[in-house]
Formats: structure tokens, sequence, C-alpha cells
């Protein structure tokens, strides 16, 4: 493949999936006068509203994944759990960036742990559980409480369990599902934090981050930035970052997820080799988006500026805030710097994510307490679901 042959506006930017991180890299792409094919196993999906053309079709589905990666002039993803079988029906000339090696790696939390071990990097200490029979020996080795999570298929905090207890082994075992799981220590959090990275075909980084997250039911609930650790400590999310992009010869954007720790460690608890949801405030509070990054990314141009302009802090709007009514949207328009971004999912559930807010201020306080007040002054009685504060 030629990497100096960028793909310019009036080409067809392929993206795998149509949920709502497709959707914003769709509405970037279509700023820059790109054409968006998306190909989604749902349709009116969040992306499709933004898509000069939309292929329906489950995975798997040979023939659809064919016309529609023919159709296109480079593949991208917004979900990671592509199967490496779709990949391989992209023609030659086609780039899949991210590569097919980073989804292998990510999709499966045995692999990917392995992997991070075997880079040396910190990580929560953790055995392999591939039967029932293991979790006894992994117990031993790793101690209580410890976490128990399925290999594949979990997210969310779903396919998740907190062992506290021996007499709790079987019940943990059904609750992940019966699967090849890791038991992992439980790790008393300061607090935790992400950084995005993107990477461009000759190599070039530039970093977002760190962001502070905070989540409500496994849920992330709020990101912020700047985070508020040290300099030492956000260095280090950010060296990790940058570490693994270039271990994975990555071209396209990558989030880490980190713990930090009450005695000042910072561990790596996940990948996702995609944009991620504590970047949605990178839209209006840094030079360059998340999803504009993975477009130049992708698209082999040079990368735009990870300069932050602006303090900033989003908060998710989950279908919980549409009980006992839909939210008075007039009222977060009297926050100023606040902005609604809202996904057009037609039904709201508890926990699905149907939007976000970002705020920006002139200080990180402010911006979390604006989006905060902004969120509740549109839903003041919702029953369950976020935090308030
Ligand atoms: P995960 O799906 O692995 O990202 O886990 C979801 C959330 O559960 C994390 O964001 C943490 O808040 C919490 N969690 C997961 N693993 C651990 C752990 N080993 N120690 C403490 N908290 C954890």
């Amino acid at each position: 493949m030629n990497t100096s042959q960028p793909i310019l506006p009036g080409q067809t930017i392929g993206i795998y999936g149509g949920g709502q991180l497709g959707r914003m890299l769709a509405m970037v792409g279509r700023r820059c006068g790109y054409r968006i094919h998306v190909l989604s196993y749902e349709s009116d999906s969040p992306a499709s509203f933004f898509a000069d053309q939309v292929t329906v079709a489950p995975d798997g589905d040979e023939k659809a994944f064919r016309t529609f990666a023919e159709s296109i002039d480079v593949l991208t993803f917004e979900f990671e759990n592509v199967s490496s079988q779709s990949v391989q029906w992209v023609p030659e000339h086609v780039p899949i960036r991210p590569g097919a090696n980073v989804f292998w790696t990510t999709q499966d939390r045995i692999r990917e742990k392995t992997f991070l071990k075997n880079l040396g990097l910190p990580i929560p200490s953790f055995a392999v559980v591939n039967r029932f029979e293991d979790l006894q020996n992994a117990i031993e080795s790793v101690g209580m409480p410890s976490v128990l999570k399925c290999s594949s298929g979990g997210y969310d905090g779903k396919g998740q369990f907190l062992v506290k207890s021996i007499d709790q082994l079987d019940e943990a075992w059904h609750a992940v599902g019966a699967r090849p799981s890791t038991l992992e220590a439980f790790v008393d959090l300061e607090c935790e934090v992400s950084a995005i990275v993107a990477r461009d075909v000759f190599g070039t980084r530039a970093i977002y981050g760190p962001i502070q997250n905070r989540h409500a039911n496994h849920i992330l609930d709020l990101s912020f930035c700047p985070a508020k650790v040290s300099s030492e400590i956000a260095l280090k999310a950010c060296s990790i970052a940058g570490q693994l992009s270039a271990e994975f010869d990555l071209v396209g954007l990558l989030c880490v997820e980190l713990f930090v720790t009450r005695g000042g460690e910072v561990l790596v608890n996940e990948i996702a080799p995609r944009t991620h949801n504590s970047g949605h405030l990178t839209i209006e509070g840094f030079a360059t988006s998340q999803f504009e990054q993975q477009l130049r990314a992708v698209c082999g141009l040079p990368l735009g500026s990870t300069e932050q302009v602006r303090p900033s802090a989003m908060v998710n709007l989950l279908g919980d805030l549409w009980i006992p009514t839909e939210p008075d949207w007039k009222q977060q328009f009297h926050f100023p710097e606040t902005y609604l971004h809202l996904y057009d999912k037609p039904v709201p559930r508890i926990g699905r994510k149907m939007g976000h807010l970002t705020s920006c201020a002139a200080s990180v306080d402010e911006a979390i307490e604006k989006a905060l007040a902004a969120r509740h002054q549109m839903a003041p009685n919702t029953r369950s679901g976020n935090l308030e504060n």
C-alpha cells in the first residue's frame, strides 16, 4: 500500500458500525467534503443520518460486506468487536485503519492483559481462568477482593463479578457466563483517567489528556480535563498511551483507560482502539476533536493540534433522564458555553447512551459544576442513573 497517497475530500470513508462514535466521525467527514458509507447491523442507526450511503447487514454477511468494501477508499471502525473474517474480505487497495492486529489483541481480555504484561506495562495483578477449576488457584495467586471479568463480550461493567469471599466462586463463575475470564486484583482507586492517542501513517503521535473519568453504575457519567492529578501521573498516563500506539504500529486512534491508585501508581485497565466516550469533550474543548483526529489519521493526513483551548467537562445523557418525562431541553440553553449532543436514538432505555452535554469554562471546577447543573435542570425529577455531584 502506498501510504504517501492521502485520501482526500470527495473520496469515501467507510465506517464499520453505526453508533454515536460513527455519527460524530461522519459529521466531521461531511463537513470536510468526504463521502461517508456506514455499515451497520441496524437501520436508522445514529451514524446513518450523516452518511451518503448505508449498508444494513449482520456481521458475517460476506456479499454485503464485499459490496460495501468495494465502494470505499479507507475502512475505519467505531467499535472493536470486528470479526477478523470480515476484514479479510476488504480488497487489497483499501487501507484498514487501525489494522486487524490491534483488534485481535484488544477484543479479548486475556490476550490484552498478556500483551500488556509482556510489554512490562503496569497492570493490576491477574490470573487467567479458563475453566471453573482454575478459579481456586487464581484466588490463591491474586487474593481477595478481586474482580472476575469475562474475557470477551463484556462492556460497561457487564460480565464482571466482585469476589469478596471464597463462598462466592460458583456465583462468580456463573455471573460471567461460565466462560474464559481473567481474575484481577481489586485496586484501591484514587481516580480513573484516560489518555487518547492518535498516530498517523508516518508514526507521528498526538495525545489528549489525561482526562479524568467518573462512573455511575459502571457507566461513564462525567469526564473532565485537565484531570486533577500530578504532572508526574499525567506524564505517565500519556507516555503509556504513546508507547502502546507505537507497539501496535497504530494508524488511527486508541484510548487507554487507567487506574490511579491511592499509592500513586498508574495501572492500565483496558485499551479501546477507537474514539472514546471520555474524549467527547475534545469537540469543544480542544483545537482538534478526537473525531477530526481520527479522520486525519486514517486518511493519511497530518494530525491536528491537541492543545486544550478551554477547561471542559462532559456528562452523559442516559435514557434514565427520560423517566418520568423527556428532559426539558430548553433549560440547558440558559447555560453559557454548554453544548448539547443528541444521538437520534428513538427509544430511551435505562443505561442507554442517548447523548451528552459538554461545558467549557475558565476553570475545570466551573465546567464540571455547569455541566452537572445543566443536566439537572433538564431532568430534575429523574429517578435513577447518573450522579448529580
Ligand atoms: P472495565 O469494564 O474493566 O473497564 O470495568 C468497569 C469499571 O469497574 C472500571 O471503570 C472501574 O471503575 C471498576 N473496576 C474494574 N476493574 C477494577 C479493579 N480491578 N479494581 C477496582 N475497580 C475496578
